[in-house]
């Protein structure tokens, strides 16, 4: 039985109780010693490391967030204080004996050089990802050997999450670049040694070259973002393609919205694939990490099962950065126990759940890890456009997209915001532009959105308009662009 099996059935007394300890350790012999930011944070708060030793002392320290990453005139490389960099001197003062002991021991029996090379595996940056957001400066993230094996770990237990056969094919169809979910795929496929082919997405090799691929592959699992998933299986239908291969379909990068689940599965079974299963994952580029679904029959959002040996997940107000109590709504912040290289501590994600976290086993497969509530919103969708005042109500934009891609009748949209007479001291207007499906009446799409909007976000939409399907893919960049634009942001500037 692997560490992982066996964690995630531990009551949640022993799971605190095994991360207490573990906290305890990275704190004084990992993020204290090496890390220049946090110790210099430590040390401004008069803190000491010797003072966490439970979840609950992490209340203790700050929070950190992107803001303390972004480069400054000062110091343009500020992520590098991140970065967990030990030395000789700072390796001997910090480490306990129990951990010098078998360094020496190597010294002695295979020279000065293997031990560098070990101290190399563990530290070195090797490989990087970036953050991702149009707004917002991209920040690299390194990862060292361990990193990358911590990488491979986690790719087994997502596969073992979402219960997927390790003698699936997978279509890998995220875009190919230096970002979190492409890599977190390539390295699950490695690490569980299942034959993975990872296409690039829709911008290298087009929907149509993306279709033949898995084909011929016979996929049994397709992975990628929900709005590029979504439009690859639309286009499958038109083409009248034969996926009756697929049996599962996990999405990730972005929230998925409550009824695209069941319009994949509805667009699946026009394909000859029956019973898929659909996952949600979430991830994000400061975690290094990825945690999904898991199975049920009528693919039910069951939350995203946490690893807690590898991270703590506190939930906090984001007005007043107090953590709430279980299960209620909040922002998330993430603290990691086993990172090297670029390391993040009490980091807010930004991220909003609602719900929080869950504790309780979970009613579908009685894992014990605690879960996050699948009702999440990305922090990088709130920046792009952040919470947008129209006629005096607050509208946050992604319960909008929500809204429209759950909407059956509804193809494609983007929400394009304008000013009042294009004066840029004017109100802010919405527009919601849409394409919809064969037979749909315009008319009755129309009434549709409006009252969703109204009964839900308390506003109406200022004007809906229509496209048809290629102009409209066009306008949101499918294939084009990295992500689609969901969001036109039409407003003169000031
Ligand atoms: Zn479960």
């Amino acid at each position: 039985m692997t560490a992982w099996q066996r964690l995630q059935r531990l009551p949640r007394a022993e799971q605190r109780a095994a991360q207490n300890a573990l906290l305890q350790r990275y704190v004084s012999e990992y993020l204290y010693p090496f890390s220049p930011y946090y110790r210099a944070l430590f040390d401004q708060h008069g803190i000491s490391p010797d003072q966490i030793k439970t979840v609950d002392d992490l209340q203790r320290l700050p929070l950190s967030s992107k803001q303390d990453l972004l480069p400054t005139d000062t110091d343009p490389q500020r992520f590098k204080q991140f970065i967990l960099q030990p030395d000789p001197a700072s390796l001997k003062k910090a480490w306990p004996l129990r951990k010098k002991l078998p360094l020496l021991w190597q010294k002695w029996t295979h020279g000065e050089a293997s031990v560098r090379r070990r101290v190399r595996d563990e530290f070195a940056p090797s490989f990087m990802t970036f953050t991702t957001g149009r707004s917002a400066e991209p920040v690299p993230f390194f990862y060292s050997p361990h990193d990358i094996q911590n990488l491979h770990d986690t790719g087994t237990r997502l596969v073992d999450v979402m219960g997927l056969d390790s003698d699936y094919k997978i279509a890998n169809v995220f875009p190919y670049a230096p970002h979190l979910a492409f890599w977190q795929v390539f390295f699950a496929g490695q690490a569980a040694g299942m034959m993975t082919l990872s296409t690039g997405g829709g911008k290298v090799m087009g929907s149509s070259g993306d279709l033949r691929a898995i084909t011929r592959l016979r996929a049994d699992t397709l992975i990628g973002v929900p709005g590029y998933v979504y439009h690859l299986l639309r286009r499958a239908v038109a083409d009248g393609i034969d996926l009756s291969s697929i049996k599962s379909v996990v999405l990730g990068a972005e929230r998925v919205p409550p009824g695209l689940k069941a319009k994949i599965v509805d667009l699946l079974a026009t394909l000859g694939a029956h019973d898929v299963s659909v996952f949600g994952t979430y991830g994000f580029t400061e975690a290094r990490m990825a945690f999904a679904e898991c199975p049920t029959k009528d693919n039910a959002y069951t939350g995203y099962h946490l690893y807690p040996d590898l991270a703590i997940f506190e939930v906090i107000n984001p007005e007043t950065g107090e953590v709430v109590p279980d299960g209620e709504d909040g922002e998330l912040v993430f603290t990691p126990l086993k990172a090297r290289a670029s390391t993040v501590f009490r980091y807010r994600t930004g991220d909003r759940v609602r719900g929080g976290l869950r504790y309780e086993p979970c009613p579908h497969c009685g894992r014990t890890v605690p879960r996050i509530s699948s009702d999440l919103t990305r922090e990088s969708s709130l920046k792009d456009l952040q919470l947008l005042k129209v006629k005096g109500t607050l509208v946050n934009l992604e319960d909008a997209a929500m809204l429209l891609g759950s909407m059956p009748e509804v193809e494609e949209w983007q929400i394009e915001l304008r000013k009042k007479d294009d004066d840029p001291h004017e109100v802010d207007e919405i527009v919601v532009h849409l394409s919809v499906k064969q037979g749909c009446s315009e008319d009755v799409a129309t009434k549709s959105v409006r009252e969703l909007f109204k009964s839900r976000l308390e506003i109406s939409p200022n004007q809906v308009e229509f496209l048809g399907l290629d102009s409209m893919l066009q306008k949101i960049g499918m294939e084009t662009e990295m992500k689609e634009k969901r969001f036109l942001d039409a407003r003169p500037k000031v």
